[in-house]
């Protein structure tokens, strides 16, 4: 799983942007600016009610586009001077998207800058989102009688060992977990984390998905997106480990519109065009319905321990 997706010279994501109806899938905030605009209210208000500290840094994982953050800044610009206080930093081992990345976020903020990793991040308080990020990370797979499900090679062919899967455990989205709390809990600030994926339960969650479709994970190593859905409840685990606090999971439908998704949508819709609104109500439908992305996909937030509840959970 980790060298499909990120063998240097190979790997899904060093090698291609793979979002949008001409890629392979798309993301919330590449459905509506709606979702970037919540999350930079949320990260904001965590920011105010931490003291405004600063200088502070503001960070995305696995920032895909860039889209997010550009509507994060873009609905924060006018917070009172948050953005004075903020150093950028956007995590991502892809040099393909990196570039994208850096035209997409072209003059959002003077002082961007690009990491590899959770651990160079500076000593800060931290206000960090990540989207689709954990799911990404490899993952390994466990029968019932504790033995590991290998890749094999089958007549020449790859395949899985015989067995059925009942669990999964990601040690890297453990330990990025816990280093992002572990930061938080030393430097303050606070992180959310949207993701689809469970609290608990799980089993054989491994999937492939090209061109909009479920494929087979062994049939193109490296020009399928993989990913297995998060788990949430491994994820507080490792935040409490860190000296943190974890808040969540609460679906997503929940809470955007706790933060007030629909009021969004209705001022946008204001000075819209009738065909605009109507996407824009659309794209808003896509990220709350139970039944589109608003059930399966889950906000979990890091903070300080004994903080208040944060807004939304
Ligand atoms: N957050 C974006 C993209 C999600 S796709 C969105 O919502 O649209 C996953 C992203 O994580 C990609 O940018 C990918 O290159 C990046 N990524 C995957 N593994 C990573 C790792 N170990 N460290 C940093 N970034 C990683």
């Amino acid at each position: 799983m980790e060298l499909a997706l990120a063998h240097p010279d190979h790997g899904y994501y060093m090698t291609r942007d793979p979002f949008g109806a001409g890629g392979d899938f798309t993301t919330s905030p590449e459905i509506s600016q709606i979702f970037g605009e919540l999350i930079g209210a949320w990260l904001a208000g965590a920011w105010l009610s931490t003291g405004s500290p600063s200088p502070a840094l503001l960070a995305e994982c696995g920032p895909g586009r860039g889209t997010l953050m550009r509507d994060i800044l873009r609905a924060t610009a006018r917070v009172p001077g948050f953005h004075e206080s903020l150093q950028v930093a956007l995590i991502e081992t892809s040099p393909v998207l990196e570039a994208v990345q850096r035209r997409t976020l072209q003059g959002a903020h003077p002082s961007l800058r690009w990491l590899r990793r959770v651990e160079e991040l500076p000593s800060l308080p931290l206000f960090l989102a990540a989207n689709e990020f954990f799911d990404a990370l490899p993952i390994r797979q466990f029968f019932a009688s504790g033995e590991e499900r290998h890749v094999i090679l089958s007549d020449g062919c790859l395949a899985f060992s015989e067995g059925e899967v009942t669990r999964e455990i990601g040690e890297p989205a453990s330990a990025i977990a816990n280093q992002i709390a572990s930061h938080i809990a030393h430097h303050g600030g606070a992180a959310l984390v949207v993701d689809y994926g469970y609290a608990e339960g799980g089993g054989d969650t491994l999937q492939a998905v090209k061109n909009h479709a479920f494929t087979d994970p062994l049939e193109a190593p490296g020009e399928a997106d993989l990913t297995a859905h998060v788990d949430f409840g491994a994820l507080a685990d490792a935040s409490r480990h860190g000296g943190g606090a974890a808040h969540g999971p609460v679906p997503q439908g929940v809470f955007l519109r706790r933060l007030g998704a629909e009021l969004r949508a209705a001022h946008l819709c204001k000075n819209a065009s009738e065909k605009d609104c109507h996407a824009i109500l659309s794209g808003l439908e896509r990220l709350v319905s139970p039944a589109q992305m608003g059930e399966l996909f889950k906000v979990m937030a890091f903070t300080p321990p004994c903080s208040p509840l944060p807004e939304g959970f």
